[in-house]
Formats: structure tokens, sequence, C-alpha cells
């Protein structure tokens, strides 16, 4: 299959092996029936439904790319690297992904704790009721929680009012290092996308910051087209991506039918004034026969 800017390249979203309700399978089947031509499954901090989801992307004729988004701390804050075309097998990303995976059961208890405070009994075994893998308890699993016992009217809601910054239910963590996800990813042959840049409250001088770092430790690509930006993020993005010489990416960051307003390769296309990422993946573009 040929790529280009055209292609229906969707690399980022998320199974029941992290915070998505779908299974890989159910994916790969919705990925083609949406027209996607290249897909990505991007766990976050997981490469367990790597293997599924290579064989359920042959089994639908859809050409794929092994994935995973990786939490890191940054200056204090909170930011997502996707890694494309990994070897899912790599040791020493896996290792990484594990040690970043450790401390979420922690949080999560301390996060119930907090809830509690609150008057929301049960958080912690609620929450534990939508895991598809006890290794991956997230702020999802507990929002999922809080809307089925209608404490808030959508999962949007509760992340309003509980379970971020200054809101009870948000407990702090340290995620990986910036330098140490990107050169996970890089070592396990894959490229470095900086994720969804416009989610992050940081200031101009702090975003110029997060973008040379990453650059200077080897990231290559940043989400210009994704389900978290708006029409106006399109053009901003897609000029930093020139401004840094990054290449281009694309994904809706699907995990649900019922939650996410972008299904599964339902975006613009890039500008074609970019370098889209598949352009740098195409030897790690897993074809089915
Ligand atoms: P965690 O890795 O446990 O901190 O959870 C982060 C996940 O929470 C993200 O990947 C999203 O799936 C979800 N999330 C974060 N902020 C929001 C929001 N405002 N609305 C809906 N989901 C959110
Ligand atoms: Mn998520
Ligand atoms: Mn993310
Ligand atoms: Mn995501």
């Amino acid at each position: 299959m040929q790529v280009n800017i055209l292609t229906n390249a969707d690399l980022h979203c998320h199974s029941d092996v992290s915070d998505g309700t779908l299974s890989p399978e159910d994916l790969a089947v919705r990925a083609k029936a949406n027209g996607v031509e290249l897909w990505a499954l991007t766990d976050h901090d997981e490469l367990g439904g790597q293997h599924r989801a290579i064989a359920a992307a042959a089994g639908q004729g859809l050409p794929y790319l092994t994935g995973t988004e990786i939490s890191v701390t940054f200056a204090g804050l909170t930011v997502h690297i996707v890694g494309l075309g990994v070897d899912p097998d790599d040791a020493r990303l896996q290792a990484g992904l594990q040690a970043t995976r450790g401390g979420r059961e922690g949080r999560a208890r301390e996060m119930a704790k907090q809830l509690a405070g609150v008057g929301i009994k049960g958080a912690f075994e609620g929450a534990l009721q939508y895991v598809g893998n006890p290794d991956l308890i997230s702020r999802t699993h507990f929002a999922r929680f809080l809307v089925e016992s209608q404490v808030c009217s959508s999962t949007h809601e509760v992340f309003r009012n509980y379970l971020t910054e200054g809101k009870p239910g948000f407990v702090p963590h340290r995620w990986a290092a910036l330098g140490d996800a990107v050169s996970w990813i890089t070592g396990a042959g894959g490229v470095a996308v900086l994720a969804h840049p416009a989610r992050y409250r940081v200031t101009p001088t702090e975003e110029y910051a997060l973008f040379s770092e990453f650059k200077a430790h080897g990231g290559l690509g940043v989400e210009v087209v994704t389900g978290s930006h708006s029409a106006a993020e399109y053009v901003k993005y897609g000029e930093m991506a020139q401004e840094f010489e990054l290449y281009a990416s694309r994904g809706s960051d699907f995990h649900s039918p019922q939650e996410s307003h972008t299904d599964l390769g339902a975006l613009p296309n890039l500008s074609g004034a970019l370098r889209p990422v598949w352009e740098a993946l195409t030897h790690r573009v897993i074809q089915p026969h």
C-alpha cells in the first residue's frame, strides 16, 4: 500500500488493555469499517495489546503500526509521548513501561481516600470494576464509576469537578522522565511523537522548552490533527511542527463509543505543507497478507 499525506492514518487510540472500553479486536473491526487505512493502538504505558492488535489488523486487511502512549513528568507537568513502530518485545521499553505503571495502584488508593473524604465511598473497588488490566488503573476508570453511581452525568464533568489539579481526588504523581521515554521508544526502533500538545496548560515559554527538550532527546514527531485539538490548534501545531522540523501525526485518541467525541479515522487530513509521520515509518508498517 502506498502511503501519502491523504492516507487515513489513525495513530492514537486505546483498548481495554488500558482505559478504552473496546478490545483490540473490536477496535480493528471499527477502524476498518470507518475507513482507516493505517492504524496504531497506543495503550497508556502498556504493550500488552500489541500482538492481539497485529493479528486483528491482519484479519481486517489493515496495515498496522505498533504503539504505546507513555506518561511523562516534565517540569512538574504530566505530558504524553506516543511511541510508534516500536518492537513490542523490546526488553528495555517493556521494563520502562512496567516501572511507569508501577505507582498506579497506590495512587488509585490515595485518590479513593480523597474521594471518601468528600462523601464518595468505595471508589477504589468501584473503579476496579471497569479495569480490564489490573496493572493499569487510571483516572478514566474512576470517572466511569462516578458516572455510573450518578455523582456526575459525564466523564468530562468528573474531570471538571474531581480528579484534576486542585479538585478532590487529584493525587500528583511522578511518571517517567521525558528523556527516558524518548530513549526507550527510539531504542525499540520506534519514533517518539509528542501527544496532543494543546492539552497541556503551559505558558508559551514552557511550551517552547517542552518542544526544544523533546527534540533534543531525539523526539521526531508531534500530533497536529487529534481528537483533542480544535481547528485553530491544527493550524497552530502545524506551524510548530514546521518551526521545530518535526513530523506531523494524526490520531483520534478514541477511548469509547459512549465517551469519545472523535471516532476512529474521523479526522480531517493533515495540511499538505506538513511531513506525515507515517512517511518516516514505512519500514515499520506491518502489512496484512
Ligand atoms: P491517568 O493516566 O490515570 O492520569 O488518566 C489519564 C486519562 O484520563 C487520559 O488518558 C484520558 O483518557 C482521561 N482524561 C484526562 N482528562 C480528561 C478530561 N478532561 N475528560 C475526559 N477524560 C480525560
Ligand atoms: Mn486515556
Ligand atoms: Mn494522552
Ligand atoms: Mn491517549
